[in-house]
């Protein structure tokens, strides 16, 4: 498949709006522009496009939802948070082709008919939120944002409001609380974002890649979009690859790919000669996979069939020296942490799970322990909780129970008892590259 999304990525100057002027850049909000806007969400709609940031909701659905009735003011908001550990490929776009984005945030809030667009990035992403405001600063200069752009008599402005760099940040609803000016926690839903979302208005939020295919579905129209990938899977995706493989990094291929040709043919296979042991294909939110999955399709729908979740498209590769009692501990540890205590199953559950966890992984595993994890994963997962933090530090432990129960039994058929005084904390970080690079 040629480049899409990431055409520009060893172009001289990428970033500079001469340059993405040169590649075509802007034509498709030209076109856009002297577009009815209803004609815009149902061509989005028409390519299958389904969001990149996780939840792969189909993105012009989500468009349909807002009131077009309402006398409220519509907000658009580009979700640049990317805080799942595993995932880097909106950094990567933000880095690459800048303009590009912004082409997508202009089409996209027209076609809701938002005057004011926010990016919220993430507080670590620095230098990335300094490209983003020179690059909207030199569309500005241009007439592509502002009063009457391109003299079509449509106005927009985009602000890039940076987050303090918390996980729960990227939830849809702790997002636009931050934005507020309020601790960022997630809000009850329903009322849904679409009817009551920023400021009390209707507001649609995106992810960074979704908005980004934007101009070339506008472009080169829906038809062609939804031939790349399979259906109800379509359109280019960013792969971000991390972990135990030769040359990881951020990959562009047609959703649908297996992740045998992700990891064998793109990444130059398992590093070091050694074995494949699993993988978790959607973030590590996502459900460990065993080396057996290899050959199934990277997309969202082959992936909920095989029991895990696509999510955001980072694979983090596992080889056959990964022990996943240090993994759960290791994932648990990131989850419990960013939990933001709202819900007693993800506050109470998240501790109590890691402390049984680092118990095994310490040698004083119990024979009831893997039923309680199952327990408390059960009692945290599929809507007990506010929002899908509780499913996320759910979703590690029921993938590696399923697949790498062994490990867990054997360590606890190995315990000591546990002794009077208070367990050590081993570090879950170790040596070179452990998720890294
Ligand atoms: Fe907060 Fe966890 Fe509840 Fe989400 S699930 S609202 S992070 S306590």
């Amino acid at each position: 498949m040629e480049p899409i999304l990431l055409k520009a990525e060893h172009e001289k100057n990428s970033r500079a709006l001469t340059t993405y002027l040169n590649r075509g850049g802007y034509s498709a909000l030209k076109k856009a522009l002297i577009m009815n806007p209803e004609d815009i969400r149902e061509e989005v709609k028409k390519s299958g496009l389904r969001g990149r940031g996780g939840a792969g909701f189909p993105t012009g659905v989500k468009w349909g939802f807002v009131p077009q009735d309402s006398p409220k003011p519509k907000y658009l908001i580009c979700n640049a948070d990317e805080s799942e550990p595993g995932t880097f490929k909106d950094r990567k776009l933000i880095h690459t082709d800048p303009h590009m984005l912004i082409e997508g945030i202009i089409i996209s809030s027209y076609a809701i008919n938002a005057y004011t667009a926010y990016i919220y990035i993430r507080g670590e992403f620095y230098e990335e939120a300094q490209i983003l405001e020179k690059a909207i600063a030199e569309a500005y200069k241009k007439h592509y944002l502002g009063k009457n752009i391109l003299k079509t008599g449509y106005d927009l402005d985009v602000y890039v409001h940076r987050g303090a760099g918390a996980y729960i940040c990227g939830e849809e609803t702790a997002l636009m609380e931050s934005i507020e000016g309020k601790r960022g926690q997630p809000r009850v839903k329903p009322p849904f974002p679409a009817v009551v979302g920023l400021f009390g208005c209707p507001t649609v939020i995106n992810n960074v890649e979704t908005l980004a295919c934007v101009p070339h579905i506008i472009e080169r129209g829906a038809d062609w979009f939804a031939s790349i990938g399979r259906p109800r899977n379509t359109g280019p995706k960013l792969f971000c690859v991390s972990g135990h493989v030769n040359r990881p990094g951020v990959y562009e291929l047609p959703l649908g790919v297996t992740y045998r040709e992700i990891i064998e043919e793109h990444c130059g296979g398992v590093r070091d000669g050694k074995k494949l042991k699993g993988f978790i294909p959607g973030g590590s939110s996502a459900p460990v996979l065993p080396a057996s999955a290899i050959d199934i399709k990277a997309d969202f729908d082959s992936v909920a069939e095989a029991g895990s979740m696509f999510g955001s498209g980072a694979l983090i590769v596992l080889d056959e020296t990964t022990d996943m009692v240090w993994l759960l501990e290791n994932l648990l540890t990131f989850y419990t942490h960013e939990s933001c205590g709202q819900c007693t199953p993800c506050r109470e559950g998240g501790h109590w799970a890691l402390e049984i966890v680092r118990r095994i992984r310490r040698g004083y595993g119990r024979p009831e322990d893997l039923e309680t994890l199952e327990r408390i994963s059960r009692f945290a997962s599929q809507g007990m909780t506010l929002c899908p933090l509780g499913d996320a530090f759910c979703g590690p432990i029921t993938g590696v129970l399923k697949h790498f129960r062994g490990e867990f039994e054997a360590a606890i058929a190995k315990a000591k008892p546990l002794p009077k005084k208070k367990l050590p904390v081993l570090p879950v970080r170790s040596g070179r590259g452990t998720f890294g690079m």
